[in-house]
């Protein structure tokens, strides 16, 4: 799958997502009157990443905005079936990836899989080099 391909996959299921969310609510994130940001569970998942800023996330992470806590799950069912559908896409897209902005996501993704075509690359050359071995001592090279 290409990186073309993966992009739009990815910005398809995260505007899909975007808009669920934003229909469902499901976090209930507001702000107390010391500007402290608090959700349905709480403290919101957010805490310490560096693409938290001080109104909400700055980037497209398609981790985060397909992923829910356990209280927010239980609390919105339909949506989160919706999520785990498209959450199972992008998976086998190979879209994987919480705290992390679009671009990392794809270039991991793409880093993975050049490491998986090197891999089945190198273990082709060694069995060659394998049999290439066994037919030299066959043949008392
Ligand atoms: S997923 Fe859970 S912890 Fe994270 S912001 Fe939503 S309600 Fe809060
Ligand atoms: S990348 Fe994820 S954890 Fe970080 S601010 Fe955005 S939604 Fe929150």
């Amino acid at each position: 799958m290409n990186v073309i391909f993966r992009s739009y996959i990815f910005d398809v299921l995260y505007t899909i997502a975007d808009q669920l969310i934003k229909k469902y609510n499901p976090c209930q994130i507001y702000k107390d009157a010391r500007g402290k940001a608090h959700c349905l569970r709480d403290l919101p998942c957010c805490g310490g990443c560096k693409f938290l800023g001080p109104d909400g996330c700055t980037t497209k992470c398609l981790g985060c905005k397909l992923g829910l806590c356990e209280t927010a799950q239980n609390a919105n069912l339909e949506l989160y079936k919706l999520l785990f559908k498209m959450r199972h896409i992008s998976w086998r897209c190979g879209l994987r990836g919480i705290r992390q902005s679009k671009k990392e996501i794809i270039d991991f993704c793409c880093r993975s899989n050049k490491d998986r075509v090197t891999r089945m690359y190198k273990n082709a050359m060694s069995n060659t080099i394998r049999d290439l071995k066994a037919a030299l001592e066959k043949s008392g090279g």
